[in-house]
């Protein structure tokens, strides 16, 4: 199960492969199945993710009651974390290790669902040793481990990518996660990701585009390139590889050679690197969408500089005015963190201001909370909770007043839309538009309940007939297979 970013959901649709490889299937009836596994996949990017990790698997192995059964967990683990995870997990390891899962699922003694016998029948080892020993003998930890020293560069690539080189049993046949960079070389003073998963590896692009072209030709109608810093895609391989405007420029050259009717969305660009010959080139192809996800952080420049963001406003300003002259039609999503180290209320203001001088279409907001290892983890956490939950409420409420006239102004056109699923709402279709505006759906003149079923998977056309501050509702006019 994943917990938090996209990345994750991309890290779990690879551990489903292999598990599946050994015969083990998903379940939710854990009343009497013969051989349990149950996994986290961690995000460490905020406290919250790791506590509640914490409640979880105390609740396994309270009701582990002798029957066979191995947790593992694996993802962003920062090493402080790492080491009390051991004691409560059977097996712990990086993400590029999970080649190595049924090895370790092996070792460890528990029957697979291919053999159904009890360990050491086959001849095999049943290991009688303490969990937490087992895990420490045989699987390495090494990404972020000082004391063992972090993997080379090329002993890092080496893993990631075979870990790449497992094919993802997908969670969705309509909107697809695709990796194309593990890691970050960026070191925000914030940030867990550099010590979780290590430093930048870009996917190798004939794999990126062999699966992006598999998609499209199985129908695939959404799919996002995930990297933590994806201008920077390629630059390890040092003039090796596609920079990441040639490997975005191929993607369009697959639309156009396939006729493939679909989005192609990449998330996070950085403000520093993000680059016009990108833009121009999201321009030129008609499934590259209109989407722009730029993280802003903070809208003040000494607040960016003790994050290590490496820009300034300045810079960030001068990107979202190329954004909105060579794609005028993009929305704009961005990432803020609140009550970052000694931020005073006066910087951030700035940042509300930052939010009302972009108007964005949505904003993901966080607290600010200190990651161990970061280097901000060893300044001083002065903000009150208080203040940072109240900060938090006061940009919530002003990205719903910056992008409610956006949406309003949507009301009376046609939106071309992807249907996804049911709606929460009784009879009603959920969709988005090319700029991950949520939309609400009717469909006109379909009486019974689902006939509308059919929309889901296709583009279809809709009229917008009402919006609320974040989202808006639509009527179905024509299209899909319904
Ligand atoms: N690479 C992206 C970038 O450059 O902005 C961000 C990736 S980060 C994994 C996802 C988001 O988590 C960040 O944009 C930030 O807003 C949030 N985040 C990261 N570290 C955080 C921390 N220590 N406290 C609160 N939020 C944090
Ligand atoms: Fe973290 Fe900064 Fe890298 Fe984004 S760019 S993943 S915030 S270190």
């Amino acid at each position: 199960m994943p917990f938090g970013c996209q990345m994750n959901r991309s890290d779990t649709e690879r551990i489903r492969t292999v598990l599946n490889g050994m015969g083990y299937s998903e379940s939710d009836d854990e009343k009497h199945p013969d051989v349990i596994i149950r996994g986290i996949v961690a995000c460490s990017v905020r406290q919250k993710g790791i506590d509640r990790v914490y409640g979880r698997i105390r609740n396994w192995n309270a009701g582990k009651a002798g029957r066979p059964e191995i947790t593992f967990i694996t993802g962003c683990i920062l090493p402080a974390d790492r080491d009390k995870f051991l004691k409560l997990f059977d097996l712990v390891f990086p993400i590029d290790q999970l080649p190595r899962l049924p090895d370790m699922i092996r070792q460890y003694g528990v029957p697979t669902p291919g053999s159904l016998r009890p360990a050491g029948e086959d001849g095999g080892e049943a290991s009688s040793a303490p969990v937490s020993e087992v895990s420490r003998k045989t699987i390495p930890f090494e990404i972020g481990a000082p004391e063992q020293g972090e993997p080379g560069r090329e002993e890092a690539r080496e893993r990631i990518e075979n870990f790449w080189r497992l094919p993802p049993s997908y969670s969705s046949e309509i909107e697809a996660y695709v990796p194309i960079q593990n890691g970050c070389d960026k070191f925000c003073t914030y940030c867990a990701v550099p010590y979780t998963r290590g430093r930048e590896v870009s996917r190798p692009s004939a794999d990126i585009l062999r699966e992006v072209r598999r998609l499209v030709e199985k129908g695939c109608r959404s799919i996002t390139l995930l990297g933590q810093n994806v201008n920077s895609y390629g630059l390890d391989k040092k003039g090796s590889e596609l920079s990441f405007p040639d490997l975005m420029r191929k993607v369009g050259e697959i639309g156009e050679e396939t006729g493939g009717d679909f989005w192609t969305f990449f998330t996070s660009p950085h403000p520093r690197d993000i680059s016009v010959e990108l833009l121009e080139v999201m321009a030129s192809y008609p499934v590259l969408a209109d989407w722009v996800h730029l993280p802003l952080q903070s809208g003040d420049d000494e607040i960016l500089r003790k994050m290590n963001r490496n820009h300034s406003m300045d810079r960030y300003r001068q990107v979202v005015q190329d954004i909105r002259r060579i794609l005028p039609s993009a929305s704009l999503f961005t990432d803020i963190i609140v009550g970052f180290n000694g931020e005073t209320v006066g910087q951030f203001e700035h940042t509300a201001d930052a939010m009302r001088e972009f108007r964005y279409d949505m904003a993901f907001i966080a607290k600010y909370s200190p990651r161990p290892g970061a280097k901000s983890a060893g300044w001083e956490d002065d903000v009150s909770r208080e203040e940072k939950d109240r900060r938090f409420r006061r940009l919530g409420e002003l990205l719903q007043e910056v992008a409610a006239p956006e949406n309003q102004r949507r009301v009376g056109t046609v939106q071309r839309v992807l249907v996804t699923g049911k709606d929460r709402k009784e009879g009603y279709l959920s969709a988005y538009t090319e700029g991950r505006i949520p939309v609400r759906l009717s469909v006109a003149g379909a009486a019974g309940a689902f006939e509308a079923a059919g929309y889901i998977g296709s583009f279809v056309d809709a009229e917008i007939i009402s919006a609320r501050p974040l989202s808006i509702e639509g009527r179905i006019l024509s299209g899909g297979r319904g």
